[in-house]
C-alpha cells in the first residue's frame, strides 16, 4: 500500500507519461483555406486526417486542447470489434441483417487499424483474444445464444462453460465467450503517429485553437476561432468526440462518465493465460487489459454524468470499487494502483455510433456516440467520411445515419 500511495497519479491517465512521437503543430496567425477542415485531434480526427491526406486531399486539423488530449488520452484502449450491444440484442433493435453487418464491419475495422498501425511502425500494439463474461445482461444460457448468433454471422468464437472457464483461465463465472483478433494499443501513441503521418502527407495542424463559430456558405464552410481568425474549407468534419458542436442535436446521444485504474507492475505469474482482454455482459461492465510493462488496467463504473466536477469528485470512490471488483475477478492480481483517472464519452441507444453528414449542414460530417468502442468506430468513421469526401460511398454507411428528424438548428 505504501508503494501505491507514493506512486499514485490521480487524474492523469497512464498514457500521459509515456513517450510518443512529437508532431508538428502551431497556433493560427492568419486566415487559411483548405479542402477539408477537421475539428478535433483525437483518434477520430487523426484517422480521418491520415485517410484523407494519404489520398492527396488537402487537410487542416485544429484542436482547442492540443493533440490527443480529449477522451482519447483517457481511453483504456481495448480495441474490440465486439460492440457494447450483443449481436442478439442489436438484432432486436435494428434487425438481424443490419446487426450482423455492423458486427462484421467492426471486425474488419479492427483488422484494418492493426494493419495501418503496423505500417506506421507504432509500438505497444498487441493482438489479444477477448473473454466476454456472463453478467446481468446475458446469463450463461443467453450467452450460449449469443455465441450461436456470432458463429452464424461468420465470427469465430468459442463458448466456455463454468468448468472450462475455470480450468483454462482460473476465472469463476458461469460462462464466457472467447473471441479472437482484437487489439490493445497506447491510444496517445497511435493518435500521434497517425497525425504525424498526415503531416508528412501535407496536413497542417493548428493547436490550441477553439472553433467557436461555423457558417455555411455557398460551396463551403467558414469556421471562426475564439481569436476571430477564419478557416475556409470545402468540407468540414466534426471529430469533437462527446462534445456536440453548438447547434447540432442528436436525439439518441447521451454523455457517460467512466473511471479507470492502472495497477503496479505484476509478476508475470499473477497474470492470466494469454493476457486476453476481459469484459462483462453487464451494465455497467468492468473492462480489463494488461500493458506491455505488465500492469493491469481496469475500467468501469459508468454513470450518466456529464458534469466534470461531479465526475472527478467520484474518483476515490470509483478507484476503490474498481480495485475491489478486480480482486474478486482475478484474486492473484496485486490491486495497488499507480494511476487512477476518469473521462467522458458519448453513447447511443443502439450502441452504434452516428457517422454522417449533419442534417441541414451540407458537406459537414460528424462522428459521435461511440460508447466503449471508440477506437473501432473511429476507424469506421474514417472510412465512411473520407470515402464520402473523395466520392467513394461506403457500403455500410446506412448503419450509422443520423436518426430521422435530427437537424442542425
Ligand atoms: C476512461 C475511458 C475509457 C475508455 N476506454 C475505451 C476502450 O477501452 N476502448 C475504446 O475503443 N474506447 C474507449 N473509450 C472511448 C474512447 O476514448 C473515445 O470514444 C474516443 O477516444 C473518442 O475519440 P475522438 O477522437 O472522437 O474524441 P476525443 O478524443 O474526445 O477528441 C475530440 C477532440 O475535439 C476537440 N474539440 C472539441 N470541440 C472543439 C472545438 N470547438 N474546437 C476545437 N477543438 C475541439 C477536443 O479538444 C478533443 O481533443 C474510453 C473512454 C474513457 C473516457
Amino acid at each position: 500500500m505504501v508503494t501505491a500511495q507514493r506512486n499514485l497519479r490521480t487524474g492523469r491517465s497512464i498514457w500521459s507519461d509515456r513517450r510518443a512521437l512529437s508532431v508538428a503543430h502551431r497556433r493560427l496567425t492568419r486566415d487559411v483555406e483548405t479542402e477539408v477542415l477537421i475539428i478535433g485531434a483525437g483518434i477520430t480526427g487523426a484517422l480521418i486526417a491520415d485517410a484523407l491526406a494519404s489520398e492527396g486531399v488537402e487537410v487542416v486539423i485544429v484542436d482547442k486542447r492540443g493533440l490527443a488530449k480529449g477522451s482519447t488520452v483517457a481511453s483504456t484502449a481495448l480495441v474490440q470489434y465486439e460492440s457494447d450491444t450483443p449481436i442478439t440484442v442489436l438484432s432486436r433493435k435494428i434487425g438481424k441483417e443490419k446487426a450482423v453487418r455492423a458486427w462484421r464491419r467492426a471486425r474488419m475495422a479492427v483488422g484494418a487499424l492493426a494493419a495501418r498501425l503496423a505500417e506506421l511502425g507504432v509500438s505497444d500494439v498487441a493482438h489479444r483474444d477477448t473473454l466476454y463474461l456472463a453478467g446481468d445482461i446475458l446469463n450463461a444460457t443467453e450467452l450460449r445464444r449469443e455465441h450461436a448468433a456470432r458463429r452464424a454471422a461468420g465470427l469465430p468464437s468459442r463458448y466456455l462453460d463454468r468448468t472450462a472457464l475455470r480450468d483454462r483461465f482460473g476465472i469463476g463465472r458461469s460462462a464466457a465467450i472467447l473471441s479472437y483478433d482484437n487489439l490493445t494499443i497506447d491510444p496517445r501513441k497511435a493518435t500521434r503517429a497517425l497525425l504525424h503521418a498526415a503531416t508528412v502527407n501535407g496536413a497542417r495542424i493548428f493547436a490550441p485553437e477553439d472553433m467557436t463559430d461555423i457558417a455555411i456558405r455557398k460551396g463551403g464552410v467558414t469556421a471562426t476561432t475564439a481569436n476571430r481568425l477564419h478557416i475556409r474549407g470545402r468540407h468540414l468534419v466534426f471529430a469533437t468526440g462527446y462534445e456536440l458542436p453548438h447547434g447540432v442535436t442528436c436525439r439518441h446521444h447521451k454523455i457517460t462518465s467512466t473511471w479507470a485504474i492502472a495497477t503496479v507492475r505484476q509478476h508475470r505469474a499473477a497474470l492470466w493465460p494469454g493476457e486476453c482482454c476481459l469484459w462483462e455482459a453487464a451494465d455497467p461492465y468492468l473492462y480489463v487489459r494488461t500493458t506491455p510493462d505488465g500492469r493491469v488496467i481496469c475500467g468501469g463504473g459508468d454513470e450518466d454524468i456529464a458534469d466534470e466536477q461531479r465526475r472527478d469528485a467520484l474518483l476515490d470512490r470509483k478507484t476503490a470499487m474498481l480495485q475491489r471488483k478486480l480482486k474478486r475477478l482475478l484474486p492473484k492480481i496485486d490491486t495497488d494502483v499507480d494511476y487512477a483517472w476518469t473521462g467522458t464519452f458519448g453513447e447511443t441507444t443502439t450502441g452504434l455510433p452516428t457517422i454522417d453528414e449533419v442534417p441541414g449542414m451540407p458537406r459537414c460530417f460528424i462522428a459521435l456516440g461511440y460508447g466503449g468502442n471508440g477506437t473501432t468506430y473511429a476507424a469506421i468513421a474514417a472510412d465512411i467520411i473520407a470515402g464520402a469526401i473523395v466520392g467513394r460511398p461506403d457500403v455500410d454507411a446506412d448503419l450509422y445515419r443520423f436518426p430521422a428528424h435530427d437537424a442542425a438548428k
